[in-house]
């Protein structure tokens, strides 16, 4: 049989160059708005958006095989992260340096607490202490591999509202033949999340602009379609809806699915996922049809209730958000909802998921509850999860069976909110060590001309 890779997306910038190796597996991407637009996984990845300005999603979600399935919960993560990792990337990303890039992303895993009958899965132990750390340092090491043998630097240029460029300027630390720029809104951000992007230096350049989250994004969208910077310069992005970001993701559900499993956990296995994009949603998703034991999710969004009010009512109405205390999760218009409904109907999502709302004093007592209960501490969006859970045994649609609710925080981050319900709340060294950064970055206008001398 004979696969051919389609260019016709990695034309453009210059920064993309065909797979080298062909295994008799192709992974194909398509971008949610042109089923005909396909390309590789280096070419999605660097490409980020479709330039019909979809979402790429893989053409397969390819079923783990029979002997992984049956041996997860005597597998150690990384070796999970290589078989749910691996059909997707091929054959751009070799066994041997998919391996290389797991152990070099994954340098701490995600464990499974509990908290009387249900399970916490913690996703919080990575350097920026949250899970974005485990989408943001598996694209930052793929992006190298792809770039490998460059002589030009890559570019990458991210806009944050806050939280995602710590994650990205981690991942992104140090990494070879790899330069990041990271524009946040000037005085818009926590000390902390400033100190996670602007205090690590190196390859990480702070840009505060002048202006709010939109003047970011939109000098970074005007950069990314400069002709002219182009040319001169290899530039890409890494936004929350680059799929080298969403893969990684689907590890830890099915390294949770084994040492479920392990455990002799009750069947039906239900996962509660504190939703705003909707990425670690779509992850989990596919996890579940890559065959794990996964029989539903719960999809636990703040007072932003667009999705579970598309699940209730059948359509879909994007909107502006609400500010609320879990505020990685106030987004109106989930972008992730294109990719889900691209490979899902509504009814298709409806027997898979279940939609709750929580607003903020629900979200409160649930952490003042998990704590005097369990003398366990969630973060305001780890609560959102737990409170949706309680909402539905209360209502009877979730009855017996083993609930498991992601912790995509550390309370730690949160201290403002959290430690009044709790008491103190210990930092966990890296964000001890992130306080005492200083901060060094650049100011400007939020003009595009002031980004481009800089660039
Ligand atoms: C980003 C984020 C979420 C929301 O995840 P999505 O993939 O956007 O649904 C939840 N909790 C925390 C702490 C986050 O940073």
């Amino acid at each position: 049989m004979t696969f051919i890779i389609s260019h016709s997306i990695a034309g453009g910038r210059g920064v993309i160059k065909p797979c080298r190796v062909l295994y008799n597996v192709i992974m194909r991407y398509y971008s949610t708005r042109n089923r005909n637009e396909k390309c590789d996984f280096a070419a999605a990845a660097v490409r980020g958006l479709a330039p019909d300005g979809g979402l790429f999603v893989p053409e397969e979600i390819p079923p783990l095989s029979p002997s992984a399935l049956s041996s997860l919960g005597g597998m150690d993560f990384h070796d999970i992260a290589y078989e749910t990792i691996r059909p997707f990337v091929s054959p751009c990303i070799s066994g041997a340096a998919l391996s290389d890039i797991v152990h070099g992303a994954f340098t701490f895993d995600a464990p499974l607490a509990g908290a009387g009958e249900r399970f916490i899965l913690e996703l919080f132990h990575g350097p920026t202490a949250a899970f974005k750390d485990f989408g943001a340092r598996f694209m930052a090491r793929s992006f190298a591999y792809i770039h490998r043998g460059e002589d030009r630097p890559l570019k990458i240029l991210v806009a944050t509202s806050g939280d995602t460029g710590g994650a990205v300027a981690n991942g992104f630390y140090q990494v070879q033949g790899i330069d990041v720029i990271v524009l946040y809104p000037k005085g818009r951000v926590t000390p902390l999340q400033e100190r996670q992007i602007a205090g690590l230096g190196g390859n990480i350049a702070a840009i505060a602009v002048e202006g709010s989250f939109d003047d970011c994004q939109r000098l970074v969208k005007t950069a990314l379609s400069d002709a002219d910077l182009n040319t001169r310069l290899a530039l890409s992005s890494a936004n929350s809806i680059n799929i080298a970001r969403l893969i990684p993701q689907a590890v830890y559900y099915v390294a949770a699915a084994g040492a479920l499993q392990n455990r002799g956990a009750k069947r039906p296995f239900v996962f509660c996922v504190p939703s705003g994009n909707l990425g670690n949603l779509t992850a989990g998703m596919y996890a579940s049809k890559m065959g794990v034991t996964i029989d539903r999710f719960v999809a636990a969004s703040n007072s932003n209730k667009t999705f579970p009010e598309y699940l209730e009512h059948g359509t879909y109405t994007p909107r502006v958000s609400t500010a609320t205390i879990s505020n990685a999760m106030d987004v109106g218009a989930p972008s992730n909802f294109e990719r889900l409904s691209a490979h899902w109907d509504l009814d298709g999502l409806r027997r898979m998921i279940l939609g709750v709302s929580i607003d903020d004093d629900d979200t409160k007592a649930a952490i003042a509850e998990v704590h005097d209960r369990f003398g366990y501490i969630l973060d305001p969006h780890g609560a959102v999860g737990w409170q949706a859970v309680t909402r539905l045994h209360d209502s009877g649609a979730l009855q017996s069976g083993s609930c498991t609710v992601l912790a995509t925080a550390h309370p730690a981050k949160f201290a403002r909110i959290v430690e009044p319900l709790t008491g103190p709340v210990k930092p966990p060294p890296c964000l001890e060590e992130a306080m005492k950064m200083m901060v060094k970055s650049t100011t400007i206008p939020p003009e595009f001309d002031a980004l481009k001398s800089l660039l």
